[in-house]
């Protein structure tokens, strides 16, 4: 492989994502105002503060090759923040609204968990060291808040299913509560809404999800 070209690749790589965060931090504000969940407020706000931090550390790596910190837009950040942005416009009730903020944020997690990860591995590559420990520490606070999004949404429809009272629910609940469900990895089920809404037209107790 030609060593050059391959630098290109790993500075191109770079100044994607740092312009991504850019855009993340730019994004976030606007999915803690209109979520709902008191809970999902918060994991979005500590997002925000770790993304902000995301940028100095990726301007860090830039300080530490010798290179100028500049963007180059992230036209995949854009396209999946755009869909999120879509999402808060719909005039959902907030359980829904929030369930969709949910996927539109795992969906902004999972393109940067793909990005950091080649990033760490392009580092690596180079020899890079100091800048792959960094990028790695990266890589883990995506996954965290990915983690976190799928189990906040999870835990409200169990929630939901614990408040009904009828069997199918019951045994419901103890399907999504032994552990086989909640995931350690980016896998998760999406946020589905509750059987409440509105939207699926149920009653208490008419079970959920079939
Ligand atoms: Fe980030
Ligand atoms: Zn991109
Ligand atoms: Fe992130």
């Amino acid at each position: 492989m030609q060593m050059d070209s391959f630098d290109k690749l790993y500075v191109d790589q770079r100044r994607d994502m740092y312009n991504a965060e850019k855009q993340i931090t730019k994004a976030l504000p606007k999915m803690v105002k209109a979520a709902s969940n008191r809970e999902l407020k918060s994991a979005l706000e500590e997002h925000l503060e770790v993304t902000k931090r995301q940028v100095e550390k990726l301007e860090e790596i830039f300080r530490g090759l010798g290179r100028p910190a500049t963007g180059k837009t992230c036209k995949g950040m854009a396209g999946v923040l755009e869909e999120g942005q879509e999402v808060l416009e719909e005039d959902f009730e907030p359980d829904v609204l929030d369930a969709g903020i949910i996927a539109a944020a795992q969906k902004v997690e999972h393109y940067e968990i793909a990005s950091y990860g080649t990033l760490r591995t392009f580092a690596e590559t180079k020899g890079d060291t100091k800048s792959a420990r960094i990028l790695q520490e990266i890589l883990e606070e995506e996954k965290d808040a990915d983690r976190r999004l799928s189990e906040l949404a999870e835990s409200s429809i169990n929630m939901e299913a614990e408040s009904s009272t009828d069997e199918e629910s019951e045994e419901w609940a103890e399907e999504e509560s032994d552990g086989r469900s909640s995931r350690t990895t980016g896998k998760q089920t999406g946020a589905r809404p509750r059987a409440s809404d509105s939207s699926s037209r149920r009653k208490e107790g008419d079970g959920p999800w079939l």
